[in-house]
């Protein structure tokens, strides 16, 4: 019999954990090949999630739980949960019951084809403003570039084989991209598609700042593009400094030099913000450098249920 693996990153999800359990509990009676083992990762909860596990565990021990001392974000769930599973595959979803667990039989009859990566692909992007929207289509449309694999409407609903997780569990780095990662490691990979259902129950944890944070530090996890913009535009700048300087040469041979404090002024100013946006950026870089150099564990497991 095959053993499925479920992780499930949960904070703040008291309201959702009963729910959802039920929900697994009706797809596996609809894959009576395989056996499951379901692994909450409670990221530092402050309600009542631990203890609306505890006592699911009572009930059914395939019920575990890793509990962090504090929160340590979604990335640091997801790895704990897959570093902790024992199952021949593990599928990773949300616990807000977003990605809807009917799906799961089509990705382990995929698995069973061979396929060692099963992508969730949101058909549609559920409730976003517009603003959200052209962002992450940027932010992807870099990554994509950086990993080489259309990321547009990915997302962290998949089914990864033993050998997948396995690998995956082996990185050494502490800013870990999931979603990016899974297509890096390469493997035999396919894709299902489904509707982003509405939250079941409390709010997004994501607010626009949160979003804007994990997006620079996801882009710089994975992309040089934005040093090679630097480099791109120092070279901008130093061939219109040329140009202007030859033509002011020209117009001094001609003597009708002409009054410059106005473009002085301007090219000193987009001179220094191009400087400074530069700076930035590079600091992004090295901060996120020295996060990895410090070897701070990712995360800290304070309980354990099974
Ligand atoms: N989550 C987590 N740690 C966090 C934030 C979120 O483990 O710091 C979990 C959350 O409980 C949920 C999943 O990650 O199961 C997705 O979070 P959320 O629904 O807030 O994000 P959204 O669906 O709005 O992108
Ligand atoms: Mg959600």
């Amino acid at each position: 019999m095959d053993k499925v693996s479920l992780v499930v990153p949960c904070f703040n999800e008291q309201d959702n954990i009963v729910p959802f359990y039920d929900e697994i509990l009706k797809v596996f009676s609809e894959i009576p090949e395989a056996a499951f083992e379901l692994m909450f990762v409670d990221d530092g909860s402050s309600d009542e999630t631990f203890s609306r596990i505890a006592e699911l565990h009572d009930k059914d021990d395939r019920v575990k739980c890793i509990s962090f001392s504090r929160n340590f974000g979604k990335e640091a769930a997801l790895f704990a949960g897959i570093r902790n599973v024992t199952g021949d595959c593990t599928v990773v979803l949300d616990a807000d019951l977003q990605h809807p667990p009917a799906l799961i039989k089509e990705m382990y009859s995929l698995w069973k084809q061979g396929f060692q990566v099963v992508e969730g692909i949101k058909q549609s992007r559920g409730k976003e403003s517009k603003i959200h929207g052209l962002f992450t289509r940027l932010f992807y449309r870099m990554i994509s570039h950086a990993v080489k694999i259309d990321m547009a409407n990915s997302s962290d609903y998949k089914l990864l084989d033993k050998a997948v997780t396995t690998e995956l569990a082996k990185l050494g780095e502490r800013n870990t991209f999931f979603r990016a990662l899974s297509f890096w490691v390469g493997f035999k990979t396919t894709s299902v598609y489904y509707e982003v259902a509405d939250r079941a129950s409390g709010r997004s944890k994501w607010s626009t700042k949160s979003l804007m944070k994990y997006a620079i530090k996801n882009m710089v996890c994975f992309s040089y593009t934005p040093l090679h913009i630097i480099s791109i535009v120092g070279i901008i700048f130093v061939l219109v400094a040329l140009g202007i300087g030859i033509d002011a040469l020209c117009s001094y041979i001609r003597n009708s030099a002409a009054s410059g404090f106005p473009t002085i002024v301007f090219l000193l100013l987009i001179g220094f913000g191009g400087c400074l946006i530069s700076l930035g950026i590079i600091g992004i870089y090295i901060a996120q450098i020295y996060d990895e150099v410090k070897k701070r564990p990712q995360y800290i497991i304070g309980r354990r249920i099974g």
